[in-house]
């Protein structure tokens, strides 16, 4: 029977393993040759890794390697690379670099003459793309969009002319924003599909037109866990926004927000000058009060 983790002699280099996205078992036997093997791996979360680490009876020293560390651990791992040292780079899931911490670190080793060997294996990206049916010949992945609403627009809008599978990285209570921002710059029928909670207990595939993804999803509420969104982009531009759409939004949003309010959000969603849009909410106010001028 084949040894399930092999002793292997590795190079001194810093190896960038991918580990699992939720199952445990979707881990490489080299992935797990590579972990026993090195003398530091270095985790954005020790804990999390200590988990997997367990699962599989490994023993290696774990140290941390994330964003708030980054600049004082990466002369650190250098050193230890010019001592000979084998290194380990990972994520809490699946694989480093893909909105994971490690660019800058592997760009900085390989600056310093120092070999970066990739450990392939799981990535919420690839495990989406491959079972959600929408094309895959091209496709643009843009990890997490802006929190902000007018910058999460104009990055949406900027993949507008382009004939791809839009892949992005989404959490549940941010997910009906993020359709909604979808249907005003692509549309509602734009066909999207959601890969929630991959690989484990709850994971759910679901396609649709945006439009009707959104109304479920408002009487739903935001679904639990983790989430990649990925949307079916035609290269035909922005839709169109009717005249008729710009007055509905006012007159919505002016329940809550009076013409002002209504007016300064208008604004951003449909980028037009905010006096503008204040003086047509104030002439549907009238209008809707019967005042003829
Ligand atoms: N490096 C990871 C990779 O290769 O997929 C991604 C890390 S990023 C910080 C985490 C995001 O990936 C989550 O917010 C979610 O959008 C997506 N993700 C991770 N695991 C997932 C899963 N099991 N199912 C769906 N999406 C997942």
């Amino acid at each position: 029977m084949t040894q399930l983790i092999r002793s292997v002699d590795l190079s001194s280099a810093l190896y960038v393993v991918a580990t699992p996205i939720g199952n445990l078992r979707d881990i490489t036997l080299r992935a797990l040759d590579t972990l026993t093997a090195v003398d530091v791996i270095y985790a954005e979360d020790t804990r999390q890794t200590r988990r997997l680490l367990d699962a599989y009876g490994i023993k290696t020293t774990l140290r941390t390697y994330h964003d708030h560390n980054g600049a004082q651990m990466r002369p650190v791992i250098i050193e230890a690379l010019e001592k000979g040292e084998r290194l380990a780079l990972v994520s809490d899931a699946g694989t480093p670099l893909i909105s994971d911490p490690g660019f800058k670190l592997v760009r900085d080793v390989r600056e310093a003459g120092f070999d970066v060997i990739p450990i392939p294996g799981p990535s919420a990206l690839t495990a989406a793309l491959s079972a959600g049916g929408l094309p895959t010949d091209t496709f643009t992945f843009a990890g997490f969009l802006p929190v902000k609403t007018g910058q999460r627009l104009e990055r949406l809008k900027s993949f507008a002319d382009q004939k791809t599978t839009l892949v992005l990285y989404e959490s549940g209570n941010r997910l009906d924003d993020t359709v909604a921002a979808i249907i005003e710059v692509f549309g509602a029928e734009t066909e999207l599909v959601m890969a929630r909670e991959l690989t484990k207990m709850f994971e759910t595939i679901i396609h649709s037109e945006a439009g009707a993804f959104l109304s479920q999803l408002q009487e739903d509420g935001p679904p639990k866990g983790e989430i990649v969104l990925m949307v079916s982009l035609t290269g035909e531009g922005q839709v169109e926004v009717s005249e008729e759409d710009i007055d509905a939004y006012l007159i919505d949003r002016m329940a809550n927000l009076g013409a002002k309010g209504a007016a300064a959000e208008a604004s951003k969603k449909f980028d037009r000058p905010k006096r503008e849009l204040y003086a047509r909410a104030v002439s549907l106010q009238h209008k809707a009060r019967g005042d003829n001028g």
